[in-house]
Protein backbone atom coordinates (compact mmCIF):
# COMPACT_ATOMS: atom_id res chain seq x y z
CA UNK A 1 0.00 0.00 0.00
CA UNK A 2 1.33 3.48 -1.11
CA UNK A 3 1.85 6.33 1.66
CA UNK A 4 0.35 9.45 0.28
CA UNK A 5 1.76 13.32 1.47
CA UNK A 6 0.13 15.93 2.45
CA UNK A 7 0.58 19.16 4.87
CA UNK A 8 -2.55 18.17 7.13
CA UNK A 9 -5.19 16.10 7.35
CA UNK A 10 -8.56 17.10 8.42
CA UNK A 11 -10.99 14.31 9.58
CA UNK A 12 -14.84 15.54 8.90
CA UNK A 13 -16.19 17.78 6.98
CA UNK A 14 -18.69 19.15 8.71
CA UNK A 15 -18.43 22.74 9.30
CA UNK A 16 -15.63 22.81 11.28
CA UNK A 17 -13.39 20.63 9.35
CA UNK A 18 -14.50 22.88 5.94
CA UNK A 19 -13.98 26.09 7.45
CA UNK A 20 -10.28 24.77 8.39
CA UNK A 21 -9.73 23.67 5.24
CA UNK A 22 -10.69 27.08 3.49
CA UNK A 23 -8.08 28.73 6.37
CA UNK A 24 -4.97 26.21 5.40
CA UNK A 25 -5.84 26.08 1.28
CA UNK A 26 -5.88 30.27 1.22
CA UNK A 27 -2.69 30.07 3.46
CA UNK A 28 -1.25 27.88 0.19
CA UNK A 29 -1.24 24.22 2.74
CA UNK A 30 -2.01 21.17 1.31
CA UNK A 31 -5.41 19.58 2.73
CA UNK A 32 -6.83 16.17 2.50
CA UNK A 33 -10.46 16.39 3.70
CA UNK A 34 -11.98 12.94 4.63
CA UNK A 35 -15.62 12.17 6.27
CA UNK A 36 -16.64 8.87 7.39
CA UNK A 37 -19.91 9.29 5.83
CA UNK A 38 -20.74 8.85 2.02
CA UNK A 39 -21.80 12.37 1.49
CA UNK A 40 -24.17 15.23 2.86
CA UNK A 41 -26.72 13.62 4.61
CA UNK A 42 -28.65 17.52 3.83
CA UNK A 43 -29.57 17.03 7.62
CA UNK A 44 -30.67 20.75 8.57
CA UNK A 45 -29.11 20.80 12.31
CA UNK A 46 -28.25 24.00 13.34
CA UNK A 47 -30.38 27.40 13.08
CA UNK A 48 -28.16 30.40 13.09
CA UNK A 49 -25.18 32.11 13.18
CA UNK A 50 -24.13 34.84 15.47
CA UNK A 51 -22.29 38.25 14.64
CA UNK A 52 -19.14 37.25 15.31
CA UNK A 53 -19.13 34.35 13.18
CA UNK A 54 -20.91 36.48 10.90
CA UNK A 55 -17.70 38.86 10.92
CA UNK A 56 -15.55 36.01 10.55
CA UNK A 57 -17.10 34.59 7.12
CA UNK A 58 -16.97 38.15 6.12
CA UNK A 59 -13.55 38.79 6.64
CA UNK A 60 -12.73 36.09 3.97
CA UNK A 61 -15.06 37.44 1.80
CA UNK A 62 -17.58 34.14 2.38
CA UNK A 63 -20.48 35.61 3.97
CA UNK A 64 -22.45 37.03 0.80
CA UNK A 65 -23.61 34.08 -0.64
CA UNK A 66 -24.18 32.62 2.70
CA UNK A 67 -26.01 36.07 4.17
CA UNK A 68 -28.34 35.52 0.66
CA UNK A 69 -29.83 31.78 1.74
CA UNK A 70 -30.93 33.20 5.17
CA UNK A 71 -32.36 35.86 7.36
CA UNK A 72 -31.69 38.27 10.04
CA UNK A 73 -33.33 37.92 13.68
CA UNK A 74 -33.05 41.01 15.76
CA UNK A 75 -32.80 38.79 18.88
CA UNK A 76 -31.14 35.66 20.43
CA UNK A 77 -32.32 34.23 23.77
CA UNK A 78 -30.86 33.16 26.85
CA UNK A 79 -32.59 30.31 28.38
CA UNK A 80 -35.70 30.94 26.17
CA UNK A 81 -35.73 34.65 27.42
CA UNK A 82 -35.45 36.86 24.79
CA UNK A 83 -33.00 39.18 23.90
CA UNK A 84 -32.34 41.91 21.79
CA UNK A 85 -29.01 42.17 19.66
CA UNK A 86 -30.41 45.53 17.50
CA UNK A 87 -28.16 48.05 19.88
CA UNK A 88 -24.77 45.88 19.60
CA UNK A 89 -21.38 47.21 18.46
CA UNK A 90 -21.36 45.30 14.71
CA UNK A 91 -22.05 45.67 11.35
CA UNK A 92 -24.53 43.09 11.88
CA UNK A 93 -26.15 43.32 15.21
CA UNK A 94 -28.87 40.18 14.56
CA UNK A 95 -28.93 36.55 14.58
CA UNK A 96 -28.81 34.85 10.89
CA UNK A 97 -31.04 32.21 10.69
CA UNK A 98 -29.45 29.94 8.24
CA UNK A 99 -29.79 26.12 8.14
CA UNK A 100 -26.12 24.28 9.06
CA UNK A 101 -26.83 22.18 5.81
CA UNK A 102 -27.18 25.52 3.53
CA UNK A 103 -23.60 26.94 5.39
CA UNK A 104 -22.17 23.64 4.96
CA UNK A 105 -22.84 23.41 1.16
CA UNK A 106 -21.64 27.31 0.92
CA UNK A 107 -18.45 26.38 2.75
CA UNK A 108 -17.75 23.70 0.54
CA UNK A 109 -18.27 25.03 -2.84
CA UNK A 110 -16.09 27.57 -1.50
CA UNK A 111 -13.27 24.85 -0.61
CA UNK A 112 -13.64 22.98 -3.88
CA UNK A 113 -13.10 26.26 -5.39
CA UNK A 114 -9.92 26.29 -3.94
CA UNK A 115 -9.00 22.73 -5.30
CA UNK A 116 -9.64 21.02 -2.15
CA UNK A 117 -12.90 18.04 -2.60
CA UNK A 118 -13.99 16.30 0.06
CA UNK A 119 -13.12 12.33 0.06
CA UNK A 120 -16.31 10.91 1.61
CA UNK A 121 -16.53 7.52 2.78
CA UNK A 122 -12.56 7.31 4.24
CA UNK A 123 -13.47 7.22 8.00
CA UNK A 124 -9.88 7.62 9.54
CA UNK A 125 -9.47 4.43 11.54
CA UNK A 126 -5.86 4.50 13.25
CA UNK A 127 -3.04 6.73 13.85
CA UNK A 128 0.33 6.96 14.77
CA UNK A 129 2.57 9.52 15.28
CA UNK A 130 6.34 10.32 15.78
CA UNK A 131 8.45 13.31 16.15
CA UNK A 132 8.32 14.35 12.02
CA UNK A 133 4.72 13.67 11.76
CA UNK A 134 1.66 11.61 11.83
CA UNK A 135 0.29 8.79 9.61
CA UNK A 136 -3.63 8.60 9.44
CA UNK A 137 -5.09 4.99 8.14
CA UNK A 138 -8.52 5.64 6.29
CA UNK A 139 -10.73 2.15 5.50
CA UNK A 140 -11.98 2.95 2.02
CA UNK A 141 -14.65 0.61 0.56
CA UNK A 142 -12.01 0.05 -1.70
CA UNK A 143 -9.49 -0.07 0.79
CA UNK A 144 -7.17 1.06 2.75
CA UNK A 145 -5.09 4.26 2.53
CA UNK A 146 -2.86 5.54 4.31
CA UNK A 147 -1.52 9.13 4.53
CA UNK A 148 1.73 10.38 6.11
CA UNK A 149 0.95 14.49 7.34
CA UNK A 150 2.65 17.21 9.70
CA UNK A 151 -0.40 17.09 11.32
CA UNK A 152 -3.65 16.09 12.01
CA UNK A 153 -6.78 17.75 12.87
CA UNK A 154 -9.93 16.00 14.36
CA UNK A 155 -12.61 17.88 13.64
CA UNK A 156 -14.84 14.53 13.69
CA UNK A 157 -17.73 15.75 16.08
CA UNK A 158 -19.00 14.77 19.52
CA UNK A 159 -17.69 11.20 19.29
CA UNK A 160 -14.50 12.09 17.73
CA UNK A 161 -12.60 8.90 16.89
CA UNK A 162 -9.18 10.68 16.57
CA UNK A 163 -10.00 11.78 19.93
CA UNK A 164 -9.88 8.36 21.26
CA UNK A 165 -7.25 6.80 19.32
CA UNK A 166 -5.00 9.74 21.14
CA UNK A 167 -6.04 9.29 24.12
CA UNK A 168 -8.15 12.24 24.93
CA UNK A 169 -10.17 12.37 27.85
CA UNK A 170 -13.67 13.83 27.76
CA UNK A 171 -15.05 14.89 30.77
CA UNK A 172 -18.40 16.81 31.63
CA UNK A 173 -21.55 16.79 33.11
CA UNK A 174 -24.29 13.44 31.52
CA UNK A 175 -27.67 15.08 30.28
CA UNK A 176 -30.05 15.11 32.30
CA UNK A 177 -33.06 16.31 29.87
CA UNK A 178 -33.69 15.64 26.08
CA UNK A 179 -34.91 17.94 23.52
CA UNK A 180 -36.60 16.36 20.04
CA UNK A 181 -36.85 18.02 17.24
CA UNK A 182 -39.02 17.52 13.60
CA UNK A 183 -38.77 19.50 10.54
CA UNK A 184 -42.21 19.22 9.11
CA UNK A 185 -45.16 20.17 7.58
CA UNK A 186 -48.36 21.80 9.61
CA UNK A 187 -52.06 21.15 8.24
CA UNK A 188 -52.97 23.52 11.04
CA UNK A 189 -49.84 26.06 11.70
CA UNK A 190 -49.89 28.26 14.92
CA UNK A 191 -50.77 31.74 13.53
CA UNK A 192 -47.43 33.47 15.74
CA UNK A 193 -43.64 31.76 15.60
CA UNK A 194 -43.67 29.89 19.35
CA UNK A 195 -40.59 30.26 21.26
CA UNK A 196 -40.01 28.18 23.89
CA UNK A 197 -43.57 28.42 25.38
CA UNK A 198 -43.12 26.53 28.85
CA UNK A 199 -46.16 23.19 29.78
CA UNK A 200 -45.89 20.90 32.24
CA UNK A 201 -42.57 18.74 31.73
CA UNK A 202 -40.99 21.05 29.25
CA UNK A 203 -41.49 23.40 27.07
CA UNK A 204 -42.47 23.81 23.12
CA UNK A 205 -41.29 26.00 19.85
CA UNK A 206 -42.98 26.04 16.83
CA UNK A 207 -41.04 28.46 14.53
CA UNK A 208 -41.60 28.42 10.50
CA UNK A 209 -37.85 28.56 8.78
CA UNK A 210 -39.17 28.35 5.43
CA UNK A 211 -42.28 29.04 3.83
CA UNK A 212 -44.14 25.67 3.61
CA UNK A 213 -41.66 23.69 6.78
CA UNK A 214 -41.38 24.31 9.91
CA UNK A 215 -39.21 23.41 12.88
CA UNK A 216 -40.97 21.59 15.86
CA UNK A 217 -39.12 21.29 19.29
CA UNK A 218 -40.13 20.05 22.33
CA UNK A 219 -38.05 19.50 25.71
CA UNK A 220 -39.05 17.31 28.38
CA UNK A 221 -36.56 17.26 31.70
CA UNK A 222 -38.76 13.90 33.18
CA UNK A 223 -36.68 12.24 30.39
CA UNK A 224 -32.89 11.33 29.34
CA UNK A 225 -33.19 9.49 26.04
CA UNK A 226 -30.00 7.04 25.21
CA UNK A 227 -28.15 8.89 22.48
CA UNK A 228 -28.42 5.38 20.40
CA UNK A 229 -32.21 5.36 20.37
CA UNK A 230 -33.88 6.26 17.36
CA UNK A 231 -36.77 8.80 17.93
CA UNK A 232 -39.40 7.61 15.35
CA UNK A 233 -41.56 10.39 14.14
CA UNK A 234 -44.82 8.92 15.98
CA UNK A 235 -42.96 9.36 19.33
CA UNK A 236 -41.83 12.62 18.52
CA UNK A 237 -45.74 13.41 17.91
CA UNK A 238 -46.62 11.78 21.05
CA UNK A 239 -43.98 14.24 23.15
CA UNK A 240 -45.06 17.07 21.44
CA UNK A 241 -48.98 16.45 21.97
CA UNK A 242 -48.04 15.92 25.38
CA UNK A 243 -46.04 18.93 26.23
CA UNK A 244 -48.26 21.48 23.62
CA UNK A 245 -51.68 20.16 24.02
CA UNK A 246 -51.68 20.02 20.14
CA UNK A 247 -49.79 18.35 17.01
CA UNK A 248 -50.77 21.71 14.89
CA UNK A 249 -51.25 18.48 12.12
CA UNK A 250 -47.86 18.00 11.31
CA UNK A 251 -47.07 15.38 8.50
CA UNK A 252 -44.09 14.74 6.18
CA UNK A 253 -41.22 15.14 8.29
CA UNK A 254 -37.87 15.81 6.85
CA UNK A 255 -35.86 15.20 10.08
CA UNK A 256 -36.67 13.93 12.78
CA UNK A 257 -33.65 14.00 15.57
CA UNK A 258 -33.37 14.07 19.59
CA UNK A 259 -30.18 15.67 21.45
CA UNK A 260 -29.73 16.05 24.90
CA UNK A 261 -27.70 18.52 27.76
CA UNK A 262 -24.54 16.46 28.25
CA UNK A 263 -21.52 19.09 28.12
CA UNK A 264 -17.98 17.40 27.67
CA UNK A 265 -15.07 18.83 27.01
CA UNK A 266 -11.74 17.63 25.78
CA UNK A 267 -9.24 17.55 28.64
CA UNK A 268 -6.39 18.81 26.40
CA UNK A 269 -6.81 20.25 22.35
CA UNK A 270 -3.24 18.66 21.45
CA UNK A 271 -1.29 15.48 21.71
CA UNK A 272 1.91 15.90 20.06
CA UNK A 273 1.02 16.37 16.07
CA UNK A 274 -2.88 15.80 16.59
CA UNK A 275 -5.23 18.54 17.30
CA UNK A 276 -9.00 18.70 18.08
CA UNK A 277 -11.19 21.31 17.04
CA UNK A 278 -15.20 21.48 16.94
CA UNK A 279 -17.67 19.39 18.26
CA UNK A 280 -14.72 17.16 19.24
CA UNK A 281 -13.45 18.90 21.41
CA UNK A 282 -16.33 19.88 23.29
CA UNK A 283 -20.33 19.23 22.93
CA UNK A 284 -23.14 21.41 25.56
CA UNK A 285 -26.85 21.70 24.81
CA UNK A 286 -27.34 23.77 21.74
CA UNK A 287 -29.15 26.24 23.85
CA UNK A 288 -28.58 29.95 21.95
CA UNK A 289 -27.12 28.39 19.48
CA UNK A 290 -23.15 29.01 19.91
CA UNK A 291 -22.07 24.87 18.90
CA UNK A 292 -21.22 25.86 14.79
CA UNK A 293 -20.24 29.08 15.66
CA UNK A 294 -17.74 27.52 18.56
CA UNK A 295 -16.31 25.17 15.69
CA UNK A 296 -16.56 27.55 12.94
CA UNK A 297 -13.98 30.15 15.35
CA UNK A 298 -11.98 27.27 16.32
CA UNK A 299 -10.80 26.53 12.83
CA UNK A 300 -10.05 30.03 12.38
CA UNK A 301 -8.06 30.60 15.41
CA UNK A 302 -6.10 27.04 14.70
CA UNK A 303 -5.45 27.60 10.24
CA UNK A 304 -3.03 30.50 10.29
CA UNK A 305 -1.25 29.17 12.89
CA UNK A 306 -0.61 26.12 11.69
CA UNK A 307 0.00 27.46 8.31
CA UNK A 308 2.80 29.51 9.87
CA UNK A 309 4.59 26.67 11.43
CA UNK A 310 4.40 24.82 8.17
CA UNK A 311 5.57 27.74 6.19
CA UNK A 312 7.17 29.93 8.24
CA UNK A 313 8.91 28.42 10.68
CA UNK A 314 6.87 29.47 13.36
CA UNK A 315 8.00 28.82 17.12
CA UNK A 316 5.39 25.46 18.56
CA UNK A 317 4.32 28.21 21.72
CA UNK A 318 2.35 29.90 18.67
CA UNK A 319 0.25 26.25 18.32
CA UNK A 320 0.40 26.02 21.91
CA UNK A 321 -1.99 29.26 22.19
CA UNK A 322 -4.48 27.83 20.15
CA UNK A 323 -5.56 25.96 23.46
CA UNK A 324 -4.35 28.60 25.39
CA UNK A 325 -6.81 30.84 23.93
CA UNK A 326 -10.07 28.51 22.52
CA UNK A 327 -10.24 26.11 26.04
CA UNK A 328 -11.26 28.75 27.95
CA UNK A 329 -13.73 30.01 25.55
CA UNK A 330 -15.33 26.98 25.05
CA UNK A 331 -15.60 26.39 28.65
CA UNK A 332 -17.31 29.24 29.24
CA UNK A 333 -19.89 28.23 26.79
CA UNK A 334 -20.68 25.10 28.47
CA UNK A 335 -21.16 26.75 31.70
CA UNK A 336 -23.42 29.58 29.90
CA UNK A 337 -24.96 26.27 28.26
CA UNK A 338 -25.78 24.57 32.15
CA UNK A 339 -27.14 27.95 33.11
CA UNK A 340 -29.90 28.13 30.56
CA UNK A 341 -30.77 24.80 30.78
CA UNK A 342 -30.95 25.23 34.81
CA UNK A 343 -33.38 28.06 33.46
CA UNK A 344 -35.64 25.85 31.26
CA UNK A 345 -36.29 23.08 34.09
CA UNK A 346 -40.15 23.04 34.99
CA UNK A 347 -41.49 24.20 38.11
CA UNK A 348 -42.54 27.29 40.32
CA UNK A 349 -38.91 27.82 41.25
CA UNK A 350 -37.61 28.01 37.95
CA UNK A 351 -40.46 30.24 36.97
CA UNK A 352 -40.02 32.43 39.45
CA UNK A 353 -36.16 32.96 38.68
CA UNK A 354 -37.30 33.32 35.02
CA UNK A 355 -39.49 36.33 36.08
CA UNK A 356 -36.17 37.66 37.81
CA UNK A 357 -33.80 37.36 34.73
CA UNK A 358 -36.42 38.63 32.54
CA UNK A 359 -36.57 41.63 34.41
CA UNK A 360 -32.57 41.41 34.81
CA UNK A 361 -32.50 41.30 31.21
CA UNK A 362 -34.99 44.56 30.76
CA UNK A 363 -31.01 46.55 32.20
CA UNK A 364 -29.06 47.03 29.10
CA UNK A 365 -25.69 46.13 30.82
CA UNK A 366 -27.02 42.78 32.29
CA UNK A 367 -28.61 42.65 28.00
CA UNK A 368 -25.18 43.69 26.22
CA UNK A 369 -23.09 41.19 28.97
CA UNK A 370 -25.32 37.99 28.05
CA UNK A 371 -26.03 39.31 24.19
CA UNK A 372 -21.99 39.49 23.91
CA UNK A 373 -21.51 36.34 25.93
CA UNK A 374 -24.13 34.48 23.48
CA UNK A 375 -22.82 36.33 20.25
CA UNK A 376 -18.67 35.74 21.00
CA UNK A 377 -18.25 39.37 20.38
CA UNK A 378 -16.45 39.93 23.90
CA UNK A 379 -13.93 37.34 23.80
CA UNK A 380 -10.55 38.63 24.62
CA UNK A 381 -7.61 36.77 24.53
CA UNK A 382 -4.78 36.21 27.10
CA UNK A 383 -2.57 39.45 26.29
CA UNK A 384 0.42 40.93 28.25
CA UNK A 385 -0.36 44.47 26.33
CA UNK A 386 -2.51 47.12 28.22
CA UNK A 387 -3.47 48.65 25.16
CA UNK A 388 -7.84 47.87 25.38
CA UNK A 389 -7.76 46.15 21.80
CA UNK A 390 -5.31 43.64 22.46
CA UNK A 391 -6.64 40.50 22.43
CA UNK A 392 -9.71 41.49 21.44
CA UNK A 393 -11.81 41.40 18.11
CA UNK A 394 -10.56 44.33 15.74
CA UNK A 395 -13.97 46.66 15.10
CA UNK A 396 -14.74 46.54 11.21
CA UNK A 397 -14.61 50.96 10.75
CA UNK A 398 -14.66 52.27 7.59
CA UNK A 399 -11.68 53.20 5.89
CA UNK A 400 -10.16 55.84 2.87
CA UNK A 401 -7.22 54.02 1.46
CA UNK A 402 -5.26 55.06 -1.92
CA UNK A 403 -7.00 52.27 -3.53
CA UNK A 404 -10.53 52.97 -2.35
CA UNK A 405 -13.02 52.81 0.19
CA UNK A 406 -13.04 49.37 2.53
CA UNK A 407 -13.27 48.19 6.12
CA UNK A 408 -11.02 46.72 8.69
CA UNK A 409 -12.31 43.44 7.94
CA UNK A 410 -11.86 43.25 4.29
CA UNK A 411 -8.50 43.56 5.03
CA UNK A 412 -8.32 40.09 5.73
CA UNK A 413 -9.45 38.69 2.92
CA UNK A 414 -6.45 36.98 2.05
CA UNK A 415 -6.14 35.28 5.81
CA UNK A 416 -2.14 37.27 5.55
CA UNK A 417 -1.79 39.38 9.20
CA UNK A 418 -2.23 43.20 8.60
CA UNK A 419 -0.68 46.13 9.84
CA UNK A 420 -2.91 48.96 9.78
CA UNK A 421 -0.93 52.42 9.92
CA UNK A 422 -4.35 55.07 10.49
CA UNK A 423 -3.81 58.65 9.72
CA UNK A 424 -0.33 60.67 9.36
CA UNK A 425 1.70 57.81 11.17
CA UNK A 426 5.31 56.72 10.35
CA UNK A 427 4.89 52.49 9.58
CA UNK A 428 7.06 50.53 12.11
CA UNK A 429 9.55 48.61 10.14
CA UNK A 430 8.48 45.12 9.75
CA UNK A 431 11.18 44.26 6.79
CA UNK A 432 11.66 40.66 7.01
CA UNK A 433 7.87 39.51 7.41
CA UNK A 434 6.77 41.52 4.62
CA UNK A 435 6.26 38.27 2.76
CA UNK A 436 3.73 37.41 5.04
CA UNK A 437 1.99 40.62 5.91
CA UNK A 438 -0.20 43.37 4.65
CA UNK A 439 0.66 47.14 5.36
CA UNK A 440 -2.00 49.30 4.55
CA UNK A 441 -1.59 53.28 4.95
CA UNK A 442 -5.72 54.59 5.53
CA UNK A 443 -7.25 57.15 6.64
CA UNK A 444 -10.89 57.14 9.00
CA UNK A 445 -13.70 60.11 9.34
CA UNK A 446 -13.89 58.93 13.21
CA UNK A 447 -11.66 59.54 16.13
CA UNK A 448 -13.11 56.34 17.88
CA UNK A 449 -13.38 52.91 17.65
CA UNK A 450 -16.60 51.09 19.87
CA UNK A 451 -15.50 48.12 21.49
CA UNK A 452 -18.51 45.66 21.86
CA UNK A 453 -17.71 44.83 25.81
CA UNK A 454 -16.16 48.13 26.73
CA UNK A 455 -17.63 51.33 24.88
CA UNK A 456 -15.62 54.01 22.70
CA UNK A 457 -12.37 54.23 22.66
CA UNK A 458 -9.51 56.31 20.88
CA UNK A 459 -8.82 55.66 17.23
CA UNK A 460 -5.23 53.89 17.17
CA UNK A 461 -2.29 55.14 15.11
CA UNK A 462 -1.48 51.66 14.24
CA UNK A 463 -2.91 48.67 14.54
CA UNK A 464 -1.05 44.89 13.98
CA UNK A 465 -3.92 42.59 13.39
CA UNK A 466 -3.79 38.64 13.28
CA UNK A 467 -5.25 36.70 10.46
CA UNK A 468 -8.12 35.74 12.55
CA UNK A 469 -9.46 39.65 13.29
CA UNK A 470 -7.77 39.62 16.96
CA UNK A 471 -5.39 42.48 17.91
CA UNK A 472 -1.54 41.45 18.28
CA UNK A 473 -0.54 44.73 18.81
CA UNK A 474 -1.73 47.96 18.82
CA UNK A 475 -0.52 52.09 19.98
CA UNK A 476 -1.93 55.54 19.77
CA UNK A 477 1.30 56.76 20.33
CA UNK A 478 3.71 57.82 17.64
CA UNK A 479 5.12 54.57 16.68
CA UNK A 480 8.65 53.65 18.33
CA UNK A 481 8.06 50.14 19.29
CA UNK A 482 10.80 47.58 17.93
CA UNK A 483 7.98 45.00 16.87
CA UNK A 484 10.88 41.83 16.25
CA UNK A 485 10.13 40.22 18.79
CA UNK A 486 6.17 40.44 18.52
CA UNK A 487 6.37 39.24 15.09
CA UNK A 488 8.47 36.28 15.62
CA UNK A 489 6.65 35.06 17.87
CA UNK A 490 3.16 35.71 16.03
CA UNK A 491 4.34 35.19 12.50
CA UNK A 492 7.71 33.42 12.52
CA UNK A 493 11.48 35.05 12.22
CA UNK A 494 12.26 37.34 9.41
CA UNK A 495 12.35 36.09 5.68
CA UNK A 496 16.01 36.72 5.99
CA UNK A 497 16.32 34.22 9.65
CA UNK A 498 14.75 31.61 7.97
CA UNK A 499 16.95 31.49 5.02
CA UNK A 500 20.22 31.74 7.22
CA UNK A 501 19.09 29.05 8.98
CA UNK A 502 18.10 26.85 6.09
CA UNK A 503 22.23 27.97 4.62
CA UNK A 504 23.60 26.95 7.83
C1 LIG B 1 -30.78 20.39 17.09
C2 LIG B 1 -29.51 21.13 17.03
C3 LIG B 1 -29.54 22.48 16.83
C4 LIG B 1 -28.36 23.19 16.80
N1 LIG B 1 -28.42 24.50 16.61
C5 LIG B 1 -27.29 25.23 16.58
C6 LIG B 1 -27.32 26.61 16.28
O1 LIG B 1 -28.37 27.20 16.03
N2 LIG B 1 -26.15 27.28 16.24
C7 LIG B 1 -24.96 26.64 16.49
O2 LIG B 1 -23.91 27.31 16.48
N3 LIG B 1 -24.88 25.32 16.74
C8 LIG B 1 -26.01 24.59 16.78
N4 LIG B 1 -25.95 23.25 16.97
C9 LIG B 1 -24.65 22.60 17.13
C10 LIG B 1 -23.98 22.29 15.77
O3 LIG B 1 -24.83 21.50 14.97
C11 LIG B 1 -22.65 21.59 16.00
O4 LIG B 1 -21.92 22.28 16.99
C12 LIG B 1 -21.82 21.53 14.71
O5 LIG B 1 -22.36 20.60 13.80
C13 LIG B 1 -20.38 21.11 15.00
O6 LIG B 1 -19.67 21.07 13.79
P1 LIG B 1 -18.39 20.13 13.64
O7 LIG B 1 -17.93 20.33 12.23
O8 LIG B 1 -17.46 20.39 14.75
O9 LIG B 1 -18.93 18.65 13.85
P2 LIG B 1 -20.00 17.85 12.99
O10 LIG B 1 -20.96 18.76 12.35
O11 LIG B 1 -20.52 16.78 13.89
O12 LIG B 1 -19.15 17.20 11.83
C14 LIG B 1 -18.26 16.13 12.09
C15 LIG B 1 -17.99 15.38 10.79
O13 LIG B 1 -16.98 14.39 11.05
C16 LIG B 1 -17.32 13.21 10.37
N5 LIG B 1 -16.65 12.08 11.02
C17 LIG B 1 -17.00 11.44 12.17
N6 LIG B 1 -16.11 10.47 12.45
C18 LIG B 1 -15.17 10.49 11.48
C19 LIG B 1 -13.99 9.73 11.21
N7 LIG B 1 -13.59 8.73 12.01
N8 LIG B 1 -13.26 10.00 10.09
C20 LIG B 1 -13.64 11.01 9.25
N9 LIG B 1 -14.77 11.75 9.46
C21 LIG B 1 -15.52 11.51 10.56
C22 LIG B 1 -18.84 13.15 10.46
O14 LIG B 1 -19.39 12.33 9.45
C23 LIG B 1 -19.21 14.63 10.27
O15 LIG B 1 -19.44 14.97 8.93
C24 LIG B 1 -27.12 22.52 16.98
C25 LIG B 1 -27.09 21.14 17.18
C26 LIG B 1 -28.27 20.46 17.20
C27 LIG B 1 -28.24 18.97 17.41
Amino acid sequence: MDMETTDVVIAGAGPTGLMLAYELRTAGIRVTLLDRLPGRTGESRAGGIHARTMEVLDQRGLLDRIHERGNPLPAGHFGGLRMDFSDLATRRPYALTVLQSVLEAELESSVTELGVDVAWSSPVVAVEQDTDGVEVTVEQPHGTRRIRAAYLVGCDGGRSTVRKLVGIGFDGTDATMTGMLADVELADPPTDRIFAQRNGPGDFSAIQFQPGWYRLLVQRHDLVLDRNTELTFAAFRDHFTEVAGTDFGMHSPRWVSHFGDAARQADRYREGRVFLAGDAAHIHFPAGGQGLNLGVQDAVNLGWKLAAALRADAADALLESYAAERYPVATRVLHNTRAQTALMRPGVHTDALRDTMRELLEVDQVRHHLGLMVTALDIRYPTESEHPLAGRRVPDADLSTDEGDTTVHALLRHARPVLLVLGDTDAPSVRGWTDRLDVRHAETETEHWTIPDLGDIPQPRAVLIRPDGYVAWATNDEVTTDLTDLLTRWFGPAATAVRDRAIA
